[in-house]
């Protein structure tokens, strides 16, 4: 475990316990990569990763590799400590980033958005995706900040 850091939520899993439906996403995040998953048959993105498409009810996904930016959709400042092992990270932001090469097509994700002034974040904000390697099994999501974007 990584040793508390404000800003940063801590990771509460150490192993994703992927399944079939989820494995790929978790083994590129080991690489560093985003992929996620494209419904062949009406290329709605199905974030987080399901069996069926919400759509069309499809089956089979072909998973995309995504650039890893992004724009903050929305986000929330976590202020108050709601439970003792966060005391020490408050203040956190966490956000739903709707994520390049996805637009109008469904993908959007919630993560902790990091390596930033909580204060300064608006939403429309360019962010990239930056991989929190909690153990050797796990690579955690986060977004920070576009250098040169805010
Ligand atoms: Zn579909």
């Amino acid at each position: 475990m990584t040793e508390s850091t404000v800003g940063v939520f801590p990771a509460i899993l150490t192993d994703p316990h992927a399944d079939d439906a989820t494995r790929p996403f978790w083994d590129a995040a080991l690489e560093g990569r985003l992929v996620a998953p494209r419904c062949v048959r009406c290329a709605t993105f199905r974030l987080p990763p399901s069996p069926f498409c919400f759509v069309c009810q499809a089956r089979d996904v072909e998973w995309t590799d995504l650039p890893g930016t992004g724009t903050i959709f929305s986000f929330t400042i976590v202020r108050h400590a709601l439970a003792a092992m966060l005391a020490e990270v408050v203040p956190y932001a966490s956000g739903i980033i709707e994520l390049d090469g996805t637009q109008g097509a469904g993908a959007r994700m919630i993560a902790n958005i990091v390596d930033c002034d909580v204060d300064a974040l608006r939403i429309g904000d360019r962010v990239e995706i930056v991989w929190d390697r909690v153990t050797e099994s796990m690579a955690v999501p986060r977004f920070r900040p576009r250098p040169g974007t805010v």
